[in-house]
């Protein structure tokens, strides 16, 4: 129990980091609320030296050689994400699956395929957003990423986040949704509206290996969906000034 209170310490006070360097005001802050979020923690140390890259480059050789969580042991290559390192939009899926880890490079195969025409669709290349995940390491047989997982990996989302600063994030399926937005719904509940986190704007569908598991009738019924849900994106993408980052 000791360990679970640790835990959800742990996350509360990365979800309220992230918050505040998006822009949210800042948490109010009783007597020793601070040292309650960061007490007992021993990654302190990491989570600092994370939270202090300037840049992608420094962010990808920090992460590189992490054995933070099990996952390290399994992987061939930590898939840390590819694109623009000032995109307007982020991608972010779950996690690795096996053609990713053997080339270390994010939504390639049969996913990736349906993630570039997704984009495509409304007239948004790859090159011009950023793509990457929740976790950066393969789960085995492509499991679904344990809470520890995530808790360990999640940081370096944020402050991949924290570097590019993107305006709009797209999370593909529960488990990127979940995170970005600390919320425990579905992602039924999650998806088709706009979520505001701070300055951000995110919008969740469904991931497009998901996507890829239907035939038919009902495949059609989900990608009907995801289409209206990417028409949401397209709408704020169109919105956002181009030149956001040369200011
Ligand atoms: S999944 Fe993330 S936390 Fe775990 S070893 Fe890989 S990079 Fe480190």
């Amino acid at each position: 129990m000791e360990h679970k209170i640790a835990a959800f310490l742990r996350d509360l006070n990365t979800w309220l980091e992230f918050q505040v360097e998006m822009g949210a005001p800042g948490v109010p802050e009783g007597p020793g609320i601070r040292a309650l979020l960061n007490r007992d923690d021993p990654d302190r140390a990491w989570l600092d030296m994370i939270g202090r890259t300037p840049d992608l480059v420094s962010l990808s050789d920090a992460v590189r050689g992490c054995t933070r969580c099990p996952l390290h042991a399994g992987r061939n290559k930590v898939v840390f994400g590819q694109g623009d390192p000032k995109a307007r939009l982020m991608v972010v899926g779950e996690a690795p699956g096996r053609l990713e880890d053997l080339k270390g490079l994010p939504f390639i195969g049969r996913s990736g395929d349906l993630l570039t025409k997704m984009l495509q669709a409304i007239q948004i290349s790859r090159r011009e957003v950023f793509i990457t995940s929740v976790i950066k390491c393969r789960p085995p047989q492509n499991r679904t990423p344990s809470s520890a997982e995530i808790s360990a990996c999640s940081p370096v989302l944020f402050q991949q986040i924290k570097i590019i600063a993107p305006r709009l994030i797209l999370a593909l399926g529960q488990v990127a949704a979940q995170v970005i937005l600390n919320s425990r719904a579905r992602l039924r509940d999650l998806r088709g509206k706009i979520h505001d986190v701070g300055n951000l704007k995110v919008i969740a569908t469904y991931h497009p290996a998901f996507l890829l598991r239907f035939r038919g009738a009902a495949q059609k019924a989900y990608k009907r969906e995801a289409w209206k849900d990417l028409q949401i994106l397209k709408r704020l993408y169109d919105e956002e000034p181009h030149d956001t980052h040369a200011e």
